[in-house]
């Protein structure tokens, strides 16, 4: 097939200016990730359950979820078959053709900005401040990896052969962003992609498709797929003609996917379980600001997460940086995204299992400096909470909990605070505050994580700026960092005239 033989046409659309409501004007430079919230787009919406159904805008993503919803083993054998038949055509494209459909796509997704922040709220309780930097995010990944696509022109006599197709699992704390990043780099490669949107954030995937749907990615090449958890999941995993997964989610997930075929070619950025220090050197308004952004973003919510901070000698001693931290953490305001200035939102899911247990219970030696509250019987909104007396070695110190609490550890030097963060088996994120460059050094040549921060929050990675990646149990099987020079050429092999011969 050619590509003037695949399906270009899009589903009708709802777009932000069809509902009698103002557009949000586009930031003059998304690479800038400046948040441009018109809050009065959702003060006005009652938050609840059935807020999908009332918003006229969302009706575009309701009617999607339905069309994708796959529910038969045959039915998704054949989307792959045709995704597979199509990845020629869409692969024999030039970079510079598929940069152009790409940068399209970027410009899609700022056209519909608020109503992807909407819908983001109603599935996922994501708050406008997170939401409205996240597109600027998956946007970013738009264009940054359209000129990337043009990099792949042969080298050494060795050409680029695209994967032919790439599953995409995505999850739902980063509902747009991630499944953006991953499907647009395995796009830009020239591979057809089969993306399955996390089970609790089905509708922000498919307005981000339906958006490459708009900019001119066939829909043969790029399907989307709704599934629950369950046997067709693995068999969208397991199956052979699957060249590359793409995988954000828990460790214990890329193990599964794993089990279901041998020699999976999986590139999986996993959990975290990270850590901010703050040395006596540092700027302490400014390190009390970036601990507390860092760990209830979201509501804790993000592999990138700051779960513990680590205070080294004398500011473990003075009260004044706990006092900061203390301050800054209950003076967050915490409830539902409808009210544009919620600095903290709900957890995904009612807090059952190891968050609750976090949220609710000590280890010994350990008090609260302040005690999270479940704020109303949904069992989703509680205040941030901050404990202090976590030891080395204890059940906080190692485990990753994805919600609103931190953890205060203290140590008397920095050697001792880098040992504290390296004995912990994930390594995605680690930050350093410090106004000392011997401190600085130190701390980059010794700890172990794949992104690290000095003087700035931990989350947040900005494409291009910050490629994103894990080390350690914090990425599992091959690649390399998301929003990165080489993420690409992870995505297909290089393949001379000999090899193919
Ligand atoms: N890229 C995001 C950040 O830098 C984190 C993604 C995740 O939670 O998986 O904050």
């Amino acid at each position: 097939a050619s590509l003037a033989d695949l399906d270009t046409t899009v589903p009708p659309t709802n777009r932000v200016q069809d509902r009698n409501q103002p557009a949000v004007a586009a930031p003059a430079d998304s690479f800038a990730n400046t948040p441009d919230t018109d809050p009065s787009l959702v003060a006005n919406h009652a938050w609840g359950k059935d807020i999908l159904a009332r918003i006229p805008g969302s009706v575009l993503a309701n009617d999607i979820v339905a069309a994708t919803t796959v529910t038969e083993l045959d039915e998704l054998n054949s989307i792959v078959d045709t995704a597979v038949a199509s990845a020629a055509a869409w692969g024999a494209l030039s970079g510079a053709e598929r940069a152009a459909i790409l940068h399209r796509a970027g410009d899609v997704m700022e056209s519909r900005r608020a109503e992807f922040m909407e819908v983001m709220a109603a599935e996922t309780g994501k708050t406008l401040d997170q939401s409205d930097p996240e597109i600027s995010e998956a946007i970013d990944f738009a264009h940054y990896y359209a000129e990337r696509a043009k990099d792949l022109e042969t080298v050494d006599g060795a050409a680029f052969v695209p994967a032919k197709l790439t599953v995409v699992t995505p999850p739902w704390n980063f509902p747009v962003a991630i499944p953006a990043g991953s499907t647009l780099s395995a796009l830009a490669a020239g591979s057809a992609v089969v993306i399955k949107p996390a089970p609790q954030a089905q509708r922000s995937g498919s307005l981000m498709v339906a958006a490459l749907w708009e900019a001119g990615v066939p829909r043969e090449v790029l399907a989307l797929v709704q599934l629950g958890e369950n046997e067709l999941g693995k068999a969208l995993v397991a199956h052979p003609a699957v060249d590359r997964v793409i995988l954000t989610g828990g460790y214990e997930t890329a193990e599964l996917f794993r089990s279901f075929r041998t020699n999976l070619p999986l590139l999986a950025e996993t959990s975290g379980k990270n850590a901010i220090i703050v040395t006596p050197s540092a700027d302490l308004d400014l390190a009390a600001k970036d601990v507390v952004q860092s760990a209830f973003g979201h509501a804790g919510q993000k592999c990138s997460a700051a779960s513990l901070v680590i205070m080294v000698g004398s500011v473990a001693k003075s009260a004044r940086f706990r006092n900061q931290l203390i301050d800054a953490a209950s003076s967050l305001s915490v409830g539902y995204p409808e009210t544009a200035t919620t600095q903290m939102g709900p957890v995904i899911e009612p807090a059952a299992g190891k968050l609750l247990g976090a949220l609710t219970t000590l280890d010994s030696g350990e008090s609260w400096a302040i005690e999270p509250q479940q704020l109303d019987s949904t069992g989703r909104l509680w205040s941030p909470g901050v404990r202090t007396g976590v030891a080395a070695g204890s059940t906080f110190h190692l485990t990753e909990f994805f919600g609103p609490v931190l953890g205060v550890m203290q140590a008397d030097t920095l050697e001792e605070a880098i040992a504290m963060v390296n004995a912990i088996d994930y390594g995605l994120t680690s930050g350093l505050h410090s106004l000392d460059s011997a401190e600085i050094g130190l701390w980059l040549d010794t700890v172990q994580a794949g992104n690290l921060y000095v003087n700035r929050g931990i989350t947040g990675a900005i494409v291009q700026r910050q490629p994103f990646g894990g080390w350690k149990k914090s990425a599992v099987g091959a690649g390399t960092k998301a929003g990165g020079p080489n993420y690409l050429m992870g995505l297909g092999s290089w393949e001379t005239a000999e090899s193919t011969a």
